[in-house]
């Protein structure tokens, strides 16, 4: 006997339905590319979507085209977004941190039709749109008075071209199992891989992500989201923040310490989400200028490892608290949050910290297990770590074009790729990347384990650990690393510091010193490239 309750179709433009009827007057403020400062709300947004779909549709796009977007977190591409999905056409968010060629493959790869651009990457379009077979249509997102010189070919600015429609139009409706959105992932081993999201998945994922062991976010929050609309949608804030009605605060192309901060502060933001280098950035500002965080509530910290002593910094001298966060672009992104269970209220002090390192465990509808090579469950333990493997309703089941199976097994599980434990309590804790791992002696020793504890050295600035060969253990860790501005930590210091905190055999055999630590589009260090840099490398023990 089936249920007799309705059909209701999880489709993303009743996300911004719903802002503009029970919010309509609630901010979205932008730093404009041009400049300014620029003001909306939801009933804007929501009007000025409808135009954009109606426009779209003018123009002869359809349910299916990819639309591509390169550009910043701005109230524009919110309404490019919403206006895209309204006609069952797919927004597929570009990373313009990629090499240009990347972004040309990527693009010929997903066949995108038409592209919504920011001044600011015009000259790199610029380079690349000839290679684009596919591409008919360039909308640069300013008005007619700042539009740029170009030779683009049908380019238009966005506001004259969305002028062109009255929004007297109505979304269109479709299966919610019908793609709404594409993202690449990074692509550090072969070609970039595309994941496609549904609408179902994205609404699932808006209400996943804001419950309050997730984020934890509600219409009385301002949210600044730091993390970019081509970062897995930044985070999927971009559709939680209009479900739930909270003003949003968008940075624009402006991510330093002195710009986010006049944001926090002029706007009132509460709540915030970013990598660990933008919060690094954000602290040195603030301790430098002597300024405080008196609105901010909450910062979510993901992408990467969350060093211990950042959190440390926001709980102890700002009063806010720091919910460390791990996800991926195949998870629409999120994967787990480190919220504190009740029976970890009370923890206080290093032993908080310690839990707090950790990222956290899955909110309702995700899915999590370790397994051993031979696809075995591992257990529970908090020290046994395997290939963490996740399921869920907004996680991929496949990559476009079908390329990348063997992540993908017949019970629907996905394989991270990553290296985790997970412990008594639920909490899973990245050990590694499968391919970072070091292997010495046929046991595992964790990178990240290692990078966290040498960054809590007060003069190192950033540190990457990686196995280099070894005639008798096969691989041993050799620790690269750059040290703050002005300090001249040497090797000795560095490993007396890490000595005793990890198992002997966890000990880095050398440390080598560099200006600089290569990183991905995301943020990530470039292990590839830097075992490439160090290949040659031979260990003082061996
Ligand atoms: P992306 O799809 O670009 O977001 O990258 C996802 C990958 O970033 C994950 O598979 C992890 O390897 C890494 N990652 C994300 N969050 C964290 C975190 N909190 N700690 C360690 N690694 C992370």
């Amino acid at each position: 006997m089936l249920g007799l309750m309705q059909e209701w179709p999880l489709l993303c433009h009743k996300l911004i339905d719903n802002a503009e009827r029970q919010h309509g007057g609630r901010e979205i403020v932008s730093r404009s590319i041009e400049g300014p400062i620029v003001r909306t709300t939801y009933a804007d947004i929501h009007r000025r979507a409808l135009q954009v779909a109606e426009r779209l549709e003018q123009d002869g796009f359809r349910l299916g085209d990819r639309i591509a977007t390169l550009a910043w977190n701005t109230a524009r591409h919110i309404e490019a977004w919403y206006g895209i999905m309204g006609i069952g056409a797919i927004y597929h968010t570009l990373n313009p941190r990629l090499f240009p060629e990347q972004i040309a493959w990527i693009m010929n790869n997903a066949e995108d039709r038409a592209i919504f651009v920011d001044l600011t990457f015009v000259p790199l379009l610029e380079k690349i749109a000839g290679q684009v077979k596919s591409l008919r249509q360039v909308i640069v997102l300013t008005d007619q008075a700042h539009m740029p010189q170009t030779s683009l070919p049908n380019a238009v600015a966005y506001e004259e071209w969305l002028a062109e429609a009255d929004g007297v139009f109505a979304w269109k409706t479709f299966d919610e199992n019908t793609a709404a959105g594409m993202c690449y992932t990074s692509g550090t081993t072969g070609d970039p891989k595309g994941v496609l999201y549904s609408h179902r998945s994205n609404v699932l994922h808006a209400m996943i992500a804001a419950m309050p062991d997730a984020m934890g976010i509600s219409a009385r929050d301002v949210i600044l989201p730091v993390v970019p609309m081509f970062h897995a949608n930044a985070w999927g804030l971009g559709q939680s923040a209009p479900m739930i009605g909270a003003k949003l605060v968008m940075p624009g192309c402006k991510m330093d310490g002195a710009s986010i901060y006049e944001l926090l502060d002029t706007e009132k933001v509460t709540f915030s989400a970013a990598v660990p280098t933008v919060w690094m950035m954000l602290l040195q500002y603030i301790e430098e200028t002597g300024r405080k965080l008196p609105y901010l509530n909450k910062v979510v910290i993901g992408g990467s490892s969350c060093p211990r002593a950042i959190t440390k910094k926001f709980q102890d001298n700002y009063d806010v608290q720091v919910v460390h966060a791990w996800g991926m672009t195949e998870m629409s992104p999120l994967g787990t949050l480190c919220t504190m269970k009740p029976e970890h209220e009370n923890l206080e002090g290093e032993a908080r910290l310690d839990l707090q390192g950790k990222q956290g465990f899955p909110p309702f509808g995700v899915e999590m297990k370790v397994t051993d090579d031979d696809n075995n469950a591992l257990p529970w333990d908090g020290k046994t770590f395997g290939h963490l493997k996740v399921r869920g309703p907004a996680v991929a089941r496949g990559y476009y074009g079908g390329v990348g199976s063997e992540q993908f097994d017949a019970e629907g599980w996905f394989d991270t790729g990553d290296v985790a434990h997970i412990d008594a309590s639920g909490y899973m804790q990245i050990t590694d990347r499968a391919k970072d791992v070091i292997k010495s002696g046929g046991e595992w020793i964790s990178t990240i384990d290692l990078e966290n504890l040498a960054v809590g050295h007060p003069d190192v600035a950033e540190a990457a650990a990686i196995g280099v060969p070894h005639s008798k253990w096969g691989e041993r860790p050799l620790l690269v690393v750059v040290r703050k501005p002005g300090k001249e930590p040497s090797k000795n210091d560095i490993l007396a510091f890490m000595n005793g905190k990890v198992a002997k055999w966890w000990m880095p055999d050398d440390v080598a010193f560099v200006s600089e630590i290569p990183h991905t589009a995301t943020g990530k260090i470039q292990k590839i490239s830097l075992r490439q840099q160090f290949k040659e490398y031979r260990l003082p023990t061996d």
